[in-house]
């Protein structure tokens, strides 16, 4: 494997990123692996589904947060080099409660955000999704596959803000010249996802330790395929040093049944609970998986973490969390 250009310690030194939602499960990650490679982050989080303990720690380290939604004008001092925009409610259950500010975070918050990079000559990163694809009709999916999304389901408020956030980005790159980068970012597991945030990996977590049943929706036999949290920021900073406007998928080609994961954490976590079924949500994709041939040939990235070692982890921060 090639060595990621960005990982070398102080590869960031001198530089500034802002990152948007950097109070999130994944943006609070991002900001420690930047932070160790010399950057100096910005954070901006309004803290509508992220959470002030996922940055408590970095308060001490070359760490600013500016608190503010994103659907409205950013400003900040002083040179920035990179904007990675994270910023977005990111589980079902989140985007379901909060609809209107889905859309806005990625499409009023893509434009600010791509606004702010260009004024700045700073390069765009933008955390898009697997949820481009929709319920895809091509398994697994490759970059060039062009999605089947219905725009007016529950899920339309996220995936079609993406899908404008990914225009929108690109429309920056053709016509302004913008430096971007797009990646599509699929199921990612690990500590500091909100323990209520509804998705499958922490709602079973917390079931299984409490001894309540498992929440299978539907028959438990659609797929996807889990990546572990350091895995998905390796791939990250391996994109941002690469020179392509071209979406990129990362996420983990390992795929599993919901019921073959379900009964992976009650074993894992010595439970007795058992499972019960409700119903599946509107619109649920049916298959997930990543071809990650793109992810592979020109960043050199595979994900590493092992199922088991990642659950494991995951397992342990929230059993924290609960205590
Ligand atoms: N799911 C489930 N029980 C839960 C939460 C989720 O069976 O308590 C299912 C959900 O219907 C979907 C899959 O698990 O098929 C993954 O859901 P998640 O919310 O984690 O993310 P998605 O991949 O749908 O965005």
């Amino acid at each position: 494997m090639p060595p990621e250009s960005g990982a070398t310690p102080n590869a960031g030194a001198g530089q500034t990123v802002v990152i948007t939602g950097a109070a999130g499960f994944i943006g609070s990650h991002l900001s420690d692996a930047l932070l160790d490679r010399g950057y100096a982050v910005v954070g901006i989080d309004n803290f509508l589904t992220g959470d002030r303990q996922n940055i408590e720690h970095l308060q001490r380290r070359d760490f600013r947060l500016v608190e503010q939604d994103v659907a409205r004008h950013i400003e900040v001092e002083g040179p920035v080099d990179w904007v990675l925009h994270w910023a977005s409610p990111a589980s079902p259950t989140d985007y379901l409660t909060f609809p209107i500010q889905t859309l806005k975070a990625g499409a009023l918050g893509t434009h600010n955000a791509l606004g702010l990079a260009r004024a700045k000559d700073a390069t765009f990163v933008l955390a898009s999704t697997s949820e481009v694809y929709g319920d895809p009709a091509e398994h697994p999916q490759p970059e060039t596959y062009w999605g089947h999304v219905n725009p007016i389901g529950p899920r339309g408020v996220y995936d079609e803000a993406k899908r404008f956030a990914e225009a929108m980005t690109t429309a920056y790159h053709r016509h302004h010249g913008l430096r971007t980068r797009i990646v599509r970012i699929f199921n990612t597991y690990g500590p500091r996802m909100r323990v209520d945030d509804g998705r499958a990996v922490p709602n079973f977590i917390v079931q299984a330790l409490q001894g309540q049943d498992l929440t299978i929706y539907g028959d438990g036999g659609q797929t996807r395929s889990f990546c572990y949290v350091s895995d998905l920021v390796d791939g990250i900073m391996r994109l941002m040093h690469a020179d392509t406007a071209e979406p990129v998928n990362i996420g983990n080609p390992d795929e599993l049944s919901i019921s073959q994961i379900a009964a992976r954490i009650i074993e894992m976590t010595g439970s007795r609970s058992r499972i019960i079924h409700e119903p599946l949500p509107v619109d649920d994709p049916k298959v997930r998986r990543p071809d990650i041939t793109r992810a592979r040939t020109l960043l050199g990235w595979e994900p590493r973490v092992a199922l088991e070692d990642g659950l494991r982890e995951t397992i342990e921060y929230v059993r924290r969390k609960l205590r």
